[in-house]
């Protein structure tokens, strides 16, 4: 079963099993295009909805799209983000409900803290959630409330946040026309698509603080209950050994690494390489050792289907399963697979069968290469091609030679009744 580290109690907790699990994802920040790193915490989502529907459990996904009173050019993201989500192989949420689609949501919200005492209006300005009717606030994060902090115009404590704001634009309320405060959005969409209580809330971890401490102070507090079971984070990527900024220049799209020639699931590879809780620096060289693992395992695959069918390799299965179990410790699960590629005790079509079974949580389209012609490397057509030759004529000392030669390209030769082969 699987169990993941849960960020607020600092234990890893079972998800639970039998029954459906609600996990909410938030969305891309608004107003900019979400970069590689952003798409971390979403395969972690992924992650764990592939491992559960692997045990037959169902999973009822639900990630917002932060769009409310945005102009069309920015809600252009949202078309980009969900091709890169598509094109990393994550499964679509079943719920992707819009903030701009939900403000009536969140205006009941708010008004439901207000007559539960959790939050206040004030005159002409913002209402302000009260943080101080919340007393396990901070527990997602550690933060501490100082009671010595000033608490500036119109709050009644610093930490206080604005659940409404006044202004020309927007909706009306009852506390006049104005827009939702910037984490009501995501407390009313989860209560309302994933209901009173929700299995998983799942973000980076740069949301802990203050995204979802308040998510969490606005949910429970309208509910009555602890709302969300377990809060996953994974943590930050950086780029070059530095956080990816417009300022540092070192941001990086999806569409950056297709466009250097990469297949985009090497970003999948990359992350998969990294348990999603340890702090990941990408480098261009390591997406491109990642694109030339996720293709050798490719031609691997193709490679072993042409092998007899044998039955797959259960107990490198069940290596693998547990280290997914085990808080997604795919760095453990790819070691494993490693270890199965090169287990020469192994017949070849039982790391077939092995390979395309893991891949349903893998998402790294191994069966691509199953029957295409195999394309020699650069060089190593004209090399097989005069040791054929050779080979034909009877010239076994040029045969062998090209042969060793060609094994420096990765390209293995045999000789068959058939005629030469290679692999
Ligand atoms: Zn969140
Ligand atoms: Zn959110």
């Amino acid at each position: 079963m699987l169990r993941i580290h849960d960020t607020r109690t600092g234990r890893a907790g079972q998800l639970a099993a039998g029954r459906a699990v609600r996990m909410y994802t938030c969305g891309p920040a608004a107003g900019r295009r979400a970069h590689v790193g952003d798409l971390r915490a979403h395969l972690l989502s992924d992650l764990i909805r592939r491992v559960l529907e692997r045990q037959r459990v169902r999973v009822v996904a639900c990630r917002d799209i932060a769009d409310a009173g945005r102009p069309a050019a920015e809600r252009g993201h949202d078309d980009a983000f969900v091709a890169d989500t598509s094109a990393l192989n994550l499964r679509p949420p079943e719920h992707r409900p819009s903030a701009g689609e939900n403000v009536e949501a969140m205006i009941e919200l708010v008004a439901g803290l207000i007559e539960r005492g959790h939050a206040y209006a004030t005159p002409d300005g913002p209402v302000f959630f009260d943080v101080r009717t919340f007393p396990s606030y901070g527990e997602i994060s550690g933060y501490r409330l100082d009671p010595l902090e000033p608490a500036g115009p119109g709050r009644r404590c610093h930490a206080d946040w604005a659940l409404w704001e006044p202004g020309e634009e927007g909706w009306e309320s009852p506390w006049g026309r104005g827009v939702p405060g910037r984490h009501v959005g995501c407390s009313a969409m989860s209560l309302r698509f994933l209901g009173p209580r929700s299995d998983v809330h799942v973000g980076g971890i740069d949301l802990r603080f203050p995204h979802h401490e308040n998510v969490r102070a606005q949910s429970d507090c309208a509910a009555g209950h602890e709302v969300v079971r377990q809060w996953a984070h994974s943590e930050h990527v950086l780029f070059d050994g530095r956080a990816m900024a417009g300022a540092a220049g070192n941001v990086v799209l999806l569409s950056d690494v297709v466009a250097a020639g990469l297949d985009p699931l090497a970003v999948r590879m990359a992350f998969l390489e990294r348990h999603y809780r340890a702090r990941l620096d990408l480098t261009w060289d390591t997406l491109r050792a990642a694109d030339r693992a996720v293709r050798g395992w490719r031609s691997r695959v193709a490679e072993w289907a042409e092998s007899v069918s044998v039955p797959l390799s259960q107990a490198h299965v069940d290596r693998v399963e547990a280290a997914f179990d085990d808080d997604l410790d795919t760095p453990a699960a790819l070691r494993v697979l490693r270890e199965l590629e090169g287990d020469e005790s192994v017949a070849p079509g039982a790391k077939f069968e092995t390979f395309l079974h893991l891949d349903q949580v893998l998402g790294l389209d191994l069966s691509t290469d199953i029957g295409k012609p195999r394309l020699p490397p650069p060089g190593a057509a004209e090399l097989l091609a005069a040791r054929a030759r050779a080979y034909e004529a009877g010239d076994w000392a040029r045969a062998d030679r090209l042969r060793e030669e060609l094994a420096e390209l990765g390209v293995r030769v045999s000789d068959t009744p058939e005629g030469q082969t290679w692999v």
